[in-house]
Order: structure tokens, then sequence, then C-alpha cells
């Protein structure tokens, strides 16, 4: 994402927070960059997750995550790429696969939907058109309350479905 956040700095910030019993709160995006397949886009994301939850664990701080599903923004370079078909957001069944990776992690993670508006038309997450909405509804439930069974039993031909 370039901002210029070292690993080392971020530890450094995260042993300050741990020390005045502050919580962090860790934004994930996913597949942020025209550069990640949806495969890479899963994987980075499970692996910051996976850190934060660990980075946590290790310095007595309590953390959580915000995990936020990249749409494509009005007016981004992303918008550029998603036109000359380089970019695509990722799929909601990707968002399922990350969240369930984690359970067992201690780590809560909260799921932005919301693109505030400022999505270009077809710029969003989103699955095949048919289950969309019962794996939004599931996703939003799950933020509310990290019942991981919410995202087990939801299926749908276009699951398994390559893109
Ligand atoms: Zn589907």
């Amino acid at each position: 994402m370039r901002k210029g956040l070292s690993e080392q700095t971020f530890q450094k910030l995260c042993a300050l927070l741990a020390s005045k019993g502050v919580r962090l709160k860790a934004y994930v995006m996913v597949k942020p960059d025209p550069s990640l397949s949806e495969r890479d886009g899963i994987e980075e994301a499970v692996r910051t997750l996976r850190h934060v939850a660990a980075t946590g664990a290790r310095l007595g701080l309590a953390v959580c995550a915000h995990l936020n599903p990249t749409y494509v923004a009005k007016g981004s370079r992303l918008e550029t790429e998603f036109r000359s078909k380089n970019y695509s957001p990722p799929r909601l069944w990707s968002i399922v696969e990350i969240i369930l990776r984690l359970e067992g992690a201690g780590l809560p993670i909260q799921v932005g939907l919301d693109t505030e508006g400022l999505a270009v038309r077809g710029g969003t997450f989103r699955n095949c058109g048919l289950c969309d909405e019962a794996v939004r509804r599931a996703l939003t439930k799950f933020s509310g309350t990290q019942d991981f069974s919410l995202l087990k039993n939801l299926s749908c031909l276009c699951r398994g479905r390559p893109i």
C-alpha cells in the first residue's frame, strides 16, 4: 500500500499501545492492487491477519481487524486498471475463505462491505449474482457474532468455480 510504515515501526507502535493498554484495530485490504491475483489477495490477507493476531498474542496487546474487500473507486488508479480489464475486485467467496482460515486465531474480525457510494458500476466485490445477497448477509451477521458456522453453511454452484 506504500504507506511507508516499516515492520520495525509497526512493532514499536504495537509495543507502545500494549504498554498503555490500548487496543489495536488493524484495517486489512483484500486484493488492493492489480498485481495480485485472486489467490494472491487471499493469501496476503490471511498472512496479514495471522501476523496481527500473533503480534497481539506476543505483546499482550488486544487486537481486532477490519477486513476491507477492495472496490473500484471513481477516479482512482484502480478504475483505469478495471476498465482495461487488468483488475477485478475480490469475490465474496474469497472473503469467506479468508475468515474461515482465521478460525481459532482469536482475532475478532469485522467485514467492511460498504462502498459508501464511491464505487464505479460493476466495481464492487461480488459473486455470481444469485448468492450475493445471502453471502453478504452472512458476512454482516458474522461481523456481529463472530460465529464461523454462519459462513460454513453457505453454498452456491459458483463457489468453487475459477474466475
Ligand atoms: Zn453464486
